[in-house]
């Protein structure tokens, strides 16, 4: 269920409704639109004798949400969310752009890798310190000391650090270096996890599990909106299908049936989704051009060497020249690269 108010009412309104809410059981989370503000209920909500709301003379508007997703869903909330960093944001106008290794693997492979991509205008840099591998014995990541280097890249080069967390025990650490917690994509319904992700500050990345639904990841995405952490990227990082020719299969038809269905912003990562540098630019424009709202891609200055998925990282160079053609493609799809590269 969800309230309408006017985003103007005063504060003492919006707490007798707060009040009200909480008399009948349920749980308030007040969400700010340009004209409208929305306070969504969980809790038993079927119990609840809609007129006693409605006959609050402040209220506008008390509507039953139908979906299993309810603060996430666009019945609550229609106008697009924007996640705002600084100048930058991702939602809304500007194409976010995300990029960096798989993994931290040292200190001077992230300085070189960082140093590159802040001279071409990212400023948002990806490296995994806590990695989730398929064989328990590939390379699991540096963990605190890969945090720690993240940490000092942050402060040398002025960027916002996208790691991923892996576990309740390790969240806090990752999000205290973190701008964005990355969730991944085999830790998507780890509920307990997502519970926990809705109580710290930071952005959340939550990426599609590989055998999920888009409603399978809007629920996810709604145990940590419900738990008070509004600020989740949804990411489609392709599926398990039958092809073998690809790490994964893209689904870009996720692109706008999301938009459709949430007002959350949507990123793709092209890396995983096909698992092949050399077509890493390729499904990156047809991302952008099903209208993705950013994108989150790997790239390493020695991919042969890389500790994981080199084979699917772009060098500086090739992603640089992905960039140029970005760049051309955004305003097509109403979307601005915000670069600050000297070409
Ligand atoms: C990653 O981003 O390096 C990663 C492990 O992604 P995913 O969870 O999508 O497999
Ligand atoms: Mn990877």
């Amino acid at each position: 269920m969800v309230i309408i108010m006017d985003v103007n009412a005063p504060q003492e309104n919006v707490e007798k409704v707060k009040e009200k809410i909480f008399a009948v059981g349920c749980k308030p989370h007040i969400i700010v639109g340009s004209q409208k503000l929305a306070i969504g209920l969980t809790g038993p909500t079927e119990a609840i004798d809609e007129e006693e709301f409605q006959l609050m003379d402040f209220v506008e508007e008390v509507l039953r949400v139908s979906k299993k997703y309810k603060l996430v869903s666009r019945e609550v909330k229609s106008e697009d969310s924007i996640i705002q960093f600084g100048e930058h944001s991702i939602g809304g106008k500007e194409l976010g752009i995300i990029a960096g290794p798989c993994s931290v693997e040292n200190r001077d492979q992230i300085f070189t890798i960082a140093g590159k991509l802040k001279e071409m205008g990212i400023n948002f840099f990806r490296a995994g310190a806590y990695k989730p591998r398929s064989s328990p014995y590939s390379f699991q990541g540096l963990k605190e000391k890969g945090l720690q280097i993240l940490a000092e890249a942050k402060k040398e080069f002025d960027i916002k650090i996208v790691t991923e967390a892996m576990d309740s025990d390790t969240l806090d650490i990752v999000a205290e270096v973190a701008d964005v917690v990355q969730i991944g994509a085999r830790n998507m319904q780890n509920y307990s996890l997502l519970e926990k992700c809705g109580k710290i500050k930071k952005p959340v990345l939550l990426k599609r599990g590989m055998a999920a639904t888009v409603e399978d990841l809007l629920m996810s995405a709604e145990y940590i909106v419900s738990n008070g952490n509004f600020n989740v990227i949804l990411c489609e990082r392709g599926i398990k299908t039958f092809e073998t020719y690809t790490r994964n299969t893209l689904d870009l038809n996720a692109v706008p049936v999301i938009k459709k269905h949430t007002h959350l912003p949507i990123i793709v990562d092209p890396s995983h989704g096909i698992g092949i540098w050399e077509k890493v630019p390729a499904m990156s424009m047809a991302a952008v051009a099903a209208g993705a709202d950013g994108l989150i891609i790997e790239v390493h200055h020695d991919p042969e060497h890389a500790m994981s998925d080199g084979y699917q990282s772009l060098t500086p160079k090739t992603f640089k020249k992905l960039l140029e053609k970005l760049e051309q493609l955004a305003p097509i799809v109403d979307k601005e690269l915000k670069l600050l590269c000297e070409k």
